[in-house]
């Protein structure tokens, strides 16, 4: 029952970190080499070869690859990673999977746990205020860095979270983006803390910072904080000016850390664990809290997650994720020859340009010949770009991913918004195709775009450029 949140968008893109380094001016890079997302498949990749070994770098190796790097460095060091350029699209392709597989199985966005009665959960329905009651067999609290509230309105007094902001930038920088020739910069500022400069499709994102919050509501990216990572990134490369004007978008979340009273925030265990909490007297069903967490074990953490309550249900499990394939990763072909056959099968059955095709496939994975056969059966309008989608690849997204408001779409359905595309046109574009899928009144459509405009600049900086 995830309530979508539509103040912190995205999370950290980076997989892996790195130790720290005995000088500020060593750097570790990592290249994005790979789809996989998690240790066990980088793991996997590493030990069949599919990924290079890591490597030192010295100095002129280094300042071949960034030549405008400090002159203080020494060298780097260097692996290959996975990366995943679309969290928030994971996170909906593992919940479409389910939904298409488990009998029985509902997702409901928007719903926020409002408290519990009688051995009854309750549900508001965040966009209409309806309220529906639930009688379960477990809780299993996922909400995050919201865990101690949801609980409380269960009637559980936990402390287990002590949540960590973090923020990011996101530049339009062509000159810094050439600078990370591909790879990922990770590097320690003066204070410490790893920092990281990492080529996002044709951005370039900055991050991140590790402040203590006690509500994740909000949280947003302070003005001192835009300052301290720029101040970092020149530490990297004097010479590259960071103008305002180049972050095209910032955002901030909080990370669901485990409560403690380390003094410095990067010390706190980044490990995941499962509070398990009986059920009692007025309540019928047990609770498992998920602390911590991250993309990187996400699955690991739901596979024992997952024994745990089919134990206590008295259940056996049925299935296994070990090798199971997420969304568009499903019949992946393998090598770029098959890649390139199944694009240009693609085409020649949607008759869509193969340039077109290319795009969605790299975008959706093999769920990309959906896509393609929905905007070819939709007429000339649907081939019409916004930004650098396509109107009809937009629809497809309101009507098949749980779109509620506007800014599910541009903020997490797509890069829209992050990367600096939109502007005032094209947002009220968007809005009018969503409003076309959805069934949305001229009113409604309205107060969409200006609900998603507020909140584009309030929590993201963003400001749409107006209409010509
Ligand atoms: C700054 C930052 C950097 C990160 N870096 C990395 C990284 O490099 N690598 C990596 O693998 N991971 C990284 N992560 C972690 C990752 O992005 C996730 O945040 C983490 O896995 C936690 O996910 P979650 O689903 O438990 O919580 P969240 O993603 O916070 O989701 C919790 C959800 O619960 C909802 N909710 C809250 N209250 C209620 C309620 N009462 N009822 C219903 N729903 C509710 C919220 O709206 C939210 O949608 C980073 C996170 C942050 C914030």
């Amino acid at each position: 029952m995830p309530r979508e949140n539509s103040s912190a968008s995205g999370a950290d893109l980076t997989v892996g970190a790195c130790g720290r380094s005995a000088s500020a001016w060593h750097f570790t890079t990592a290249s994005p080499a790979t789809p996989a997302c998690c240790p066990r498949l980088r793991h996997a990749a590493r030990d069949s070869g599919m990924l290079p070994a890591p490597r030192i770098r010295g100095r002129a190796e280094t300042f071949a690859r960034h030549p405008k790097l400090n002159p203080a460095a020494l060298g780097s060091a260097c692996y290959f990673d996975a990366w995943n350029p679309a969290p928030e699209r994971l996170c909906l392709e593992v919940i479409g999977d389910a939904l298409a597989t488990s009998h029985g199985c509902r997702a409901l966005n928007y719903r926020a746990v409002e408290g519990a009665d009688d051995g009854q959960v309750i549900l508001r329905d965040v966009t209409t205020g309806s309220m529906h009651s639930v009688s379960p067999s477990i809780v299993i609290n996922a909400t995050g860095a919201w865990i101690d509230r949801t609980n409380h309105t269960l009637g559980i007094h936990s402390q287990f979270i002590g949540g960590t902001r973090g923020s990011h930038l996101v530049l339009d920088h062509p000159a810094l983006l050439e600078q990370l020739g591909g790879s990922e910069l990770f590097y320690e500022n003066d204070d410490g803390r790893i920092c990281l400069l990492l080529p996002w499709c044709d951005r370039v994102l900055l991050g991140t910072t590790d402040i203590r919050t006690d509500d994740p509501d909000a949280a947003v990216c302070e003005a001192d904080e835009f300052d301290y990572l720029r101040s970092a990134a020149r530490q990297v490369f004097p010479s590259i000016e960071i103008r305002p004007e180049q972050v095209v978008a910032r955002f901030c979340g909080v990370r669901p850390l485990p409560r403690s009273n380390s003094g410095s925030p990067g010390t706190i265990s980044r490990d995941h664990a499962c509070h398990e909490t009986p059920a009692s007297a007025g309540r019928p069903y047990p609770v498992f809290s998920l602390v911590g967490g991250k993309w990187t074990t996400f699955r690991a953490f739901s596979e024992q997650v997952a024994d745990r309550a089919l134990a206590v249900l008295g259940k056996s499990r049925r299935a296994s994720s070990t090798e199971l394939p997420i969304g568009g990763g499903r019949d992946f072909p393998p090598t770029d020859d098959a890649r390139a056959r199944r694009i240009d099968d693609i085409a020649s059955r949607t008759g869509l340009p193969r340039e077109t095709c290319t795009h969605l496939f790299a975008r959706y994975g093999t769920t990309a010949g959906r896509l393609a056969a929905h905007i070819a059966g939709a007429g000339p309008a649907a081939r019409e770009p916004v930004a650098d989608y396509l109107a009809g690849e937009l629809d497809y997204l309101a009507r098949h991913e749980a779109v509620v408001h506007l800014d599910d779409l541009v903020l997490r359905r797509s890069h829209l918004a992050l990367f600096g595309r939109l502007d005032e046109a094209s947002l009220q574009k968007t809005a009018s195709i969503v409003a076309a899928a959805l069934g949305w009144s001229e009113e409604t459509q309205e107060a969409e775009v200006a609900r998603t405009a507020a909140l584009l600049r309030e929590r993201h900086g963003i400001h749409l450029r107006p209409r010509n």
